[in-house]
């Protein structure tokens, strides 16, 4: 089932300084306002600016989340930062196990479970990330890649309310390519059994996002897909209007009507 409320997710990447934060997070602020859009937006910025993007956005509906975190809470681990880390620097999100992590960083579905757990210890809700490489995708393999990643990065007894999940193909994150409506759909819909094979009837309502080279154009009609609940965007979000124009695709009436075709 299609979920209300749409969820947009802004990931910067490796991206922002303190002078250039404070242009992108008002204009997003004044343009939610402004066309009182109805979705959950997160925005996660890099470490260094939880705090800020947390401080400029306290009082608006927005929530912030961080890109990753360390499964231990603290300890001997030079560069790394933990869960209570990024809550105490006013995050309630975090993505785990983005594939620029899993590919760049070694991660595995191990490290993805180990790292929500520690999330949800802290008090994060985790944006799991799972999705298929090109070439498991020319091999007929999609399905059953993510289908494996959902079963093996969540941990028992998760339920609804404590995470998302963010199908996103590997070749297109940055790349401008994206799968067919039908592919995601067909994803989604793979996503959604695993999920509930995994943690039961409890996990029919989390949300599922879609990811890789969403952008201004072709946001409404991906968000339309039977079984996507909403986005989660890199390049796009580093641009007010492109963001905006995203989360305005997500409003629930649209969405509603392109969902029942
Ligand atoms: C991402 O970083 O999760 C992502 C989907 O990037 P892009 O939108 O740039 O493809």
């Amino acid at each position: 089932m299609k979920q209300s409320v749409m969820m947009i997710v802004g990931n910067w990447k490796m991206n922002g300084l303190a002078d250039s934060l404070g242009g992108l997070v008002a204009d997003l602020i004044d343009g939610l306002e402004k066309r009182s859009i109805c979705a959950r937006v997160v925005l996660c910025p890099p470490a260094t600016l939880i705090e800020r993007v947390a401080r400029a956005v306290e009082g608006h509906a927005i929530a912030v989340g961080g890109q990753d975190c360390r499964a231990e809470a603290s300890g001997a681990f030079t560069g790394d930062v933990s869960a209570p880390m990024l809550a105490d620097a006013g995050a309630s999100w975090v993505i785990l196990g983005h594939s620029e992590r899993r590919q760049g960083h070694g991660e595995g579905d191990d490290d993805v479970r180990a790292k929500l757990e520690g999330a949800l210890k802290a008090g994060l809700k985790p944006i799991v990330c799972v999705g298929e490489t090109l070439a498991e995708r020319e091999d007929g393999r999609a399905g059953a890649v993510v289908a494996a990643q959902v079963r093996a990065s969540l941990p028992d007894g998760l339920v609804d309310a404590d995470f998302a999940l963010a199908y996103e193909p590997v070749w297109a994150i940055g790349t401008g390519r994206t799968p067919t409506l039908e592919e995601i759909a067909e994803i989604h819909d793979t996503a959604r059994r695993a999920m509930v094979e995994r943690l039961g009837q409890g996990a029919s309502t989390a949300p599922i996002l879609y990811g890789g080279s969403v952008n201004a154009a072709n946001a409404g009609e991906i968000l339309g897909v039977a079984g996507v609940d909403g986005a989660l965007v890199g390049g796009a979000s580093l641009k007010a209007a492109d963001f905006l124009a995203i989360v305005a695709a997500a409003e629930p009436a649209r969405v509603a009507v392109a969902g029942q075709q």
